[in-house]
């Protein structure tokens, strides 16, 4: 007798409405096939999770996996995603030793994803300093999901600064595409001419990198971006606002017709001014850390659903360029794979704030800006059966347990306690993480062409 189910997944699930308690997950092949509560079905494998909570893997819109390694960086990454209950990420371009600029070089990123990713992949491409116009068209069709250009130059090659009149230009053929160009939104004078003024004064402890990084360093980008795309078309991003005004602007260019979004990084829902002082080196990112009230501030406008999704801006760097007491000479970035799923639960948990808030904000809203929903994002027939297993409990993370490259284990959030832990990654079906072992194989991971324009 055949069973009409390959596997069925049992405990309560999380959906970004509601909770489904005592219910089951029914995967055919490596899609979602039936979705209740109660008596499950038959099938050739019951995994049971029951007192757990199943939500959609998540999916992380913004992270760096080869900013340092290259493109082999992508199997530590994506292990570290697979712990961490991820099992979509959208990578950004900027990569060493080449960035995605041409559709050659997607071709060639997308055959190292075969090769290194563990979990499923969509990738942002972007433009070169000049000259990069034309690739614009031909990068859209080849199934990026999002373009990514930055007002603030940290290379002139891997990350350069795209100049006004280059953006504009580009946003128009960009517009024409459908596609959503995200920014890193930092304004580059006010920036250099702060950080020059604080290192002629010996200013070099890590305070001094919030302070030469204010929130009109960030606002001012804001600005500018989302008039080129009010004057364009162009769906604009701001790819990590650390301040609620970020979202207000947003909206506010919203309300003019333009389509203007902007996502926040959990960091910016957690980390304050304080822990970049206790962190030095370590709890240095861009934008910086703000204050407690401007946490406060961020909080309020997820719950008001402002904010387009809450991303990582996972970016591993080995922890020998972490370390400098001159905060000036640190890389700039955090990991934030592996802590992703504990930490935005114990944080939406210690606000009394519903789990159906990390499955939208994490997950649907996720991949619905980047065209993958509901092929990704979501918990729903006809899905790839992604899922995220959540287990409640009283953990302290421990950066130990990070899988990544032994030089890239650590984390921001060493010592942190955390009110869940993942007890299971589910990718297409197949458990890739057990709740303390990688049990994919590199190359598991998949390549997902934007879906929907
Ligand atoms: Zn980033």
């Amino acid at each position: 007798m055949s069973v009409p189910f390959d596997h069925v997944f049992l405990g309560d699930i999380v959906t970004g409405t509601e909770i489904l308690r005592d219910g089951y997950v029914a995967v055919r092949g490596e899609t979602i096939a039936a979705i209740g509560q109660g008596i499950p079905p038959p099938a050739q494998q019951t995994v049971d999770h029951r007192g757990k909570l199943i939500l959609p893997g998540l999916v992380d819109g913004h992270m760096h996996t080869s900013s340092s390694l290259g493109w082999p960086g992508i199997e530590g990454a994506t292990r570290s995603a697979a712990a961490g209950g991820v099992t979509t990420v959208v990578d950004m371009p900027y990569d060493v030793p080449q960035p995605v600029t041409s559709v050659s070089v997607l071709a060639d990123k997308i055959a190292a994803v075969r090769k290194f990713a563990h979990v499923d992949m969509a990738l942002y491409g972007t433009i070169a300093k000049s000259g990069g116009l034309d690739e614009i068209a031909g990068l859209a069709a080849a199934g990026i999901s999002a373009f990514k250009l930055s007002t603030y130059e940290y290379d002139p090659v891997r990350f350069p600064r795209i100049d006004h009149p280059t953006m504009l230009a580009a946003f128009a053929e960009i517009a024409k595409t459908g596609l959503p160009v995200a920014i890193h939104n930092e304004d580059q004078e006010l920036v250099e001419r702060l950080t020059d003024q604080a290192r002629a004064a010996g200013h070099t402890d890590a305070i001094w990198h919030a302070r030469t990084r204010p929130p009109l360093a960030e606002t001012l980008a804001d600005l500018e971006i989302f008039e080129l795309g009010l004057a364009t078309g162009a769906h604009v991003h701001i790819a990590h606002s650390s301040l609620a005004r970020g979202f207000d602007i947003a909206e506010s260019f919203r309300a003019q017709g333009g389509r203007a979004t902007g996502e926040a990084c959990i960091q910016y829902l957690c980390m304050t001014e304080d822990d970049l002082v206790r962190l030095g080196g370590r709890g240095k990112c861009n934008p910086p850390f703000r204050t407690a009230a401007e946490v406060e501030r961020m909080w309020d406008r997820l719950v008001a659903g402002k904010i387009a999704y809450v991303s990582t801006d996972h970016a591993p760097w080995p922890l020998d360029r972490k370390q400098s007491p001159d905060i000036f000479a640190n890389s700039a970035g955090l990991p934030g794979l592996q802590s992703f799923a504990p930490l935005m639960f114990t944080l939406l948990d210690e606000r009394g704030l519903s789990p159906c808030l990390m499955a939208l904000y994490c997950a649907e809203q996720t991949a619905r800006l980047h065209g993958l929903y509901p092929k990704k994002g979501a918990i729903r027939i006809g899905s790839d059966a992604d899922l995220l297993v959540v287990e409640r409990g009283d953990y302290v993370f421990d950066e130990a347990c990070i899988v990544d490259l032994p030089a890239q284990r650590w984390s921001p959030y060493h010592g942190r306690r955390m009110r869940a832990q993942v007890a299971a990654t589910i990718l297409r079906g197949r458990t890739i993480w057990d709740g303390s072992a990688i049990r994919a194989a590199a190359g598991s991971g998949q390549f997902v062409r934007r879906q929907v324009i």
